[in-house]
């Protein structure tokens, strides 16, 4: 019997097997399918390799302004461009040797074992038929795509389908704006297809800050993507007899239809429980498909963790490695280090890119004193020098304390950029001290230094010297750095 089986090998299974097999737990891991979970096989990874792909044929936009000559914009082979991302993946694969890693602290490894669930609670079936018994599971199963079902919903695809395909569909519907539905808009648009993104609330990326998704959405509308804001239902995808599809939904009251070629949904992404068997030990779900946990990321039953996506607790890979090194250091100590919420910068690779930390403007209390430092990339040098002037960087700064609350960024290279801020706010740095932080110069994270000047001036701190933090600053002429 082993102490430690983890289900799942994607980032938080990997951190919680080679956490356990350090700490000299006996250990097993185990995958349904390939190591490296979504991040490497379905997510991360592909989609980044996507969007380079994706950045690089936009580049040619370029060219004239900066005197290249040559062809018009360069023509898009989008199954050579997947074979690329393919290859992207399996050199990730080589290079994180993640077999090689659990070795290295002895953890078993069943991999390509089919889906594992429960038969009580010290024995997990697997879906090659052999069973494994152990003290105590996490459960790192992830989470997928949502299916939306209406009529003709079987011809339509998720993000993950796109891997499959073998042409760029020309007209694509893509449901849902969160992440994954944005960069999958972003990308297909860059490589030439007609765009429509449906959104059924006011907004796209609903969860990020307004100003994030009020710019983005005004970014995507110039490049063409089309937004549908305030649908109310997909009535059904009807398949012509050329292929193509005409799809039927619902908006103010009255049935609408357009033709295309594709829809991809990217409407949530609840856990993987469903093949779990969860009911036979007792585990607990919520409401929105996610294993619920307590602060040690134990589950309802006390000797099965979780951890990563299946929590729907954080969603991103920085998360799901620290809950996963988190929930074997519990289950191997008995509970020794409760959960906390980290300072975890999110982004995504759209074009432009957005990304954030911290809180959105629109989660502060209005009692709570603050103030807001805004750059336009318009007004940033090295913006203008690429003439990338899309975007801004936002910092949202406590009066009394002169913290960074949040940080908001659009634009060039916003996901590396917010990491400064993210490294500020954790070394709890106040506005003025991220203010006088030497830059090199003319980079795009220098846009944090700029902004936390102009946020550094709202709260009225004297920025020259901070031996007089009651020193009144004179307003400043605005200038360019
Ligand atoms: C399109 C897309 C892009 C993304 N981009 C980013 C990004 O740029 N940055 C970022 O930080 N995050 C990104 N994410 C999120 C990130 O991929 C996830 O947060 C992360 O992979 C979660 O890790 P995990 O280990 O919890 O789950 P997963 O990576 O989903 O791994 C779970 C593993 O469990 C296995 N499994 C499931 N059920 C069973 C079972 N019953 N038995 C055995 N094995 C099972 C699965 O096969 C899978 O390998 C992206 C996600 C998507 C969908």
């Amino acid at each position: 019997m082993y102490d430690i089986v983890v289900i799942g090998g994607g980032p938080a299974g990997i951190e919680a097997a080679l956490k356990a097999g350090e700490m000299g737990a006996k250990t097993a891991l185990v995958e349904r399918g390939r190591l490296g979970g979504v991040s490497t096989n379905d997510g991360c990874v592909p989609v980044r390799a996507l969007a380079h792909a994706a950045r690089l044929a936009r580049e040619s936009d370029q060219f004239k302004l900066y005197g290249i000559s040559g062809s018009d914009r360069p023509q898009v082979d989008f199954a050579r461009v997947l074979a690329r991302v393919r290859d992207v993946v399996d050199t990730i694969h080589v290079k994180k040797d993640l077999q090689g890693q659990l070795a290295s602290v002895d953890v078993d490894v069943f991999e390509h074992a089919g889906d594992a669930s429960f038969v009580d609670e010290h024995t997990l079936a697997l879906g090659n038929g052999s069973q494994i018994q152990a003290q105590k599971f996490i459960i790192c199963a992830g989470g997928h795509g949502r299916r939306l079902d209406f009529p003709g919903s079987e011809y339509a695809l998720t993000h993950s389908d796109i891997w499959s395909q073998t042409s760029l569909p020309k007209r694509v519907v893509v449901t849902g704006t969160g992440a994954t539905g944005c960069q999958v808009a972003s990308v297909l648009s860059a490589f030439g297809a007609d765009v429509w993104l449906f959104e059924r609330s006011p907004r796209i990326l609903k969860t990020e800050d307004e100003l994030v998704s009020q710019v983005v959405a005004e970014e995507f509308t110039k490049r063409g993507i089309q937004i549908v804001y305030g649908y109310a239902g997909i009535k059904c995808l009807e398949k012509q007899p050329d292929g193509s599809f005409i799809f039927y939904y619902d908006i103010d009251g009255q049935e609408r239809s357009l033709e295309c070629d594709a829809v991809i949904m990217a409407a949530g992404w609840p856990g993987n429980t469903a093949q779990l068997n969860l009911e036979a030990v007792g585990v607990k779900t919520n409401k929105r498909g996610y294993i619920e946990v307590n602060d040690y990321l134990q589950t309802s039953n006390p000797n099965i963790y979780a951890a990563g996506d299946i929590t729907g607790l954080m969603m991103v890979v920085s998360g799901a490695t620290h809950e996963g090194r988190l929930a074997a250091e519990n289950a191997v100590l008995n509970n020794r280090r409760k959960y906390k919420h980290k300072i975890a910068p999110l982004g995504s690779f759209t074009d432009p890119e957005y990304a954030g930390v911290g809180l959105r403007e629109y989660e502060i209390s209005d009692d709570h004193e603050y103030v807001v430092g805004i750059i336009w990339f318009a007004d940033f040098v090295r913006a203008v020098i690429d003439d990338r002037t899309a975007g801004f960087c936002k910092l949202i700064v406590d009066v009394d304390t002169r913290k960074i609350l949040g940080a908001h960024v659009v634009g060039e290279r916003a996901v590396e950029t917010v990491n400064l801020v993210a490294a500020g706010m954790s070394s709890g740095l106040r506005v003025e001290q991220l203010a006088e932080l030497e830059i090199a110069y003319p980079t795009y994270v220098g846009i944090v230094v700029q902004t936390a000047r102009e946020a550094g001036r709202q709260v009225g701190i004297y920025l020259a010297n901070e031996h007089m933090p009651d020193h009144k600053m004179k307003p400043t002429a605005k200038s360019l750095h």
